[in-house]
């Protein structure tokens, strides 16, 4: 079995330079995931000079764990934005993402994009018919044809005009398109500092500059945003998820509403798959990877299922359920916080940040704005999503949590964790995640260290592969 992503399999390996010298641009974009992506593409034809500056391989983040729907039945979101905010928040937010869907599928067709891009019904069940009235209502009210099904036993309602494709191979032919108009893009560089200097920024790590006029932080979980406060504004949810070979694919996606979550697609390429998620969890409270993935194996074994593949992904959700996309002060955005609804959303962070950059009017701009007012953000949420986990990760460090092969001891004076594989091998690295200080947990299914507080992962030698953090936990003599 393949303990990593499907999508990371049979994919184009070409390579970016790095960057090595000290450059100017217009804009910057920092990320080259989705966010990073739909924004260089929405810009190509701008004449401004476009740098992309990524800190490990184009398309190897969040995105390229994801599921891959393009959907905007999202789990109850419209009932929930209508409790939080107002029912014409809820349809604003409906509207942003069916434009969405229509900007992705125009560009695939327009680019001819081969990315497996396929029209199906998507559906939201629950156990109680109850449970999905109100979105029910809601979506007629907003003028949508509602179809209604019994899922073995579950109650579902569904929707018709709704997609899934390949997120990488999108990705990658986004880069190829904007490569061609003259868009440059830069592989393990990352960015560390930012300062302002000039009404722009000088940005960079400890080798290279870059002075750009914008910068759009499009780098999923920004490691230096001080003052925005990321930890005090969302949390991380993680979940598990596997692909398993089916000879027969059906044309539908579906999510339930109840936890735990289980949410599922076909995946149809010469080999079909069936994607099949569940135990979604926030990071913060559960730390104990391992029996989730049994807890998913269990789940397929009961379905008759073989997975070909295992990973895991967790990604930002925001106190009031909405992105945060825009303007954070003079000539720098950010888009994140897409509640694991990143498709439509970094597609539609691009359009609105690259109208905001090209002064064009855009509808979503006010909806999104990561200065808003956030309606939701209580006071046990905030010490719980941002702070808890950061005092409990340094404090204590639980035998329970960590596998047999894995211990701790002082070299050179410094603590170091040592995982030792099959052929009795120490992989060694420092037990601290470089971006706040938490102790690290080792994912012995994946076979990486992950932070328990803001998601940063790293490999077995302790480079790290998702961020916040920008640096290595590898431990030198
Ligand atoms: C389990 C799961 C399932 C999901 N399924 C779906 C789905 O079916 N449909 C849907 O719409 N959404 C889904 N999502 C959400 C979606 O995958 C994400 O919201 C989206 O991929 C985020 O894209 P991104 O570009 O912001 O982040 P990324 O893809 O992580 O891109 C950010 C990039 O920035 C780089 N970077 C970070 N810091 C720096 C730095 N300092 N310098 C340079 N580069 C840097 C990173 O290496 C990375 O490549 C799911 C999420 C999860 C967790």
């Amino acid at each position: 079995m393949k303990k990593y992503s499907l999508w990371l399999d049979n994919i184009s390996n070409e390579k970016e330079p790095i960057l090595k010298e000290d450059i100017d641009c217009d804009i910057l974009i920092v990320g080259g995931g989705m966010t990073g992506l739909s924004t260089a593409y929405h810009l190509k034809d701008s004449n401004l000079k476009i740098v992309v500056v990524e800190k490990n391989q184009i398309g190897r983040g969040i995105s390229a764990r994801t599921t891959g729907k393009v959907t905007y039945l999202q789990d109850t979101i419209y009932s929930d934005l209508t409790n939080t905010y107002s029912e014409t928040i809820a349809k604003k937010y409906f509207y942003s993402q069916k434009d969405a869907i229509e900007l992705i599928s125009s560009i695939v067709n327009q680019e001819k994009i081969d990315c497996n891009m396929k029209k199906v019904s998507s559906y939201i069940f629950s156990k109680e018919k109850e449970g999905l009235q109100k979105e029910k209502k809601l979506l007629k009210q907003f003028g949508v044809s509602i179809v209604e099904a019994n899922m073995k036993g579950y109650y579902a309602i569904g929707v018709e005009d709704t997609y899934v494709f390949h997120p990488i191979k999108y990705i990658q032919a986004l880069k190829d398109i904007c490569k061609k108009d003259g868009i440059q893009f830069y592989e393990h560089t990352d960015i560390n500092f930012i300062k302002e200097k000039d009404r722009g920024y000088i940005c960079g790590n400890e080798f290279i500059k870059i002075r750009a006029k914008k910068v759009v932080l499009a780098c999923h979980y920004p490691y230096f945003l001080f003052p925005f406060l990321m930890p005090l504004k969302c949390t991380l949810e993680k979940s598990y998820i596997s692909a398993t070979p089916v000879k027969k694919i059906e044309s539908y996606s579906a999510i339930s509403i109840e936890k735990p979550i289980i949410s599922l697609r076909y995946h149809e390429a010469e080999e079909n798959y069936l994607i099949y998620l569940t135990n979604s969890h926030s990071l913060y409270k559960e730390y104990d990877d391992q029996k989730h993935f049994e807890e998913l194996k269990k789940c397929l074994e009961r379905l008759e299922l073989n997975p070909k593949y295992l990973w895991s992904n967790h990604d930002i959700m925001t106190f009031d359920k909405l992105p945060f996309v825009g303007l954070l002060k003079t000539n720098l955005y950010l888009a994140t916080g897409y509640n694991t609804w990143g498709m439509t959303n970094s597609n539609l962070a691009g359009k609105i940040i690259s109208d905001m950059i090209m002064d064009i009017y855009n509808p979503y701009e006010t909806l999104f704005s990561p200065k808003r007012k956030l309606k939701k953000l209580s006071l046990p949420e905030t010490i719980y999503g941002g702070i808890k986990p950061m005092i409990e990760n340094k404090v204590w460090k639980n035998k329970d949590w960590y596998p047999e092969n894995v211990y701790f001891e002082t070299r050179n004076g410094k603590n170091v964790a040592i995982y030792v594989d099959k052929s009795k091998t120490e992989h060694i690295v420092y037990n601290t995640c470089p971006h706040l200080k938490c102790s690290l947990l080792f994912n012995s299914v994946e076979k990486t260290w992950d932070c328990p507080c803001h998601g940063s992962r790293f490999d077995l030698d302790g480079k790290v592969i998702i961020g916040p953090s920008n640096y290595d936990i590898t431990y030198h003599e």
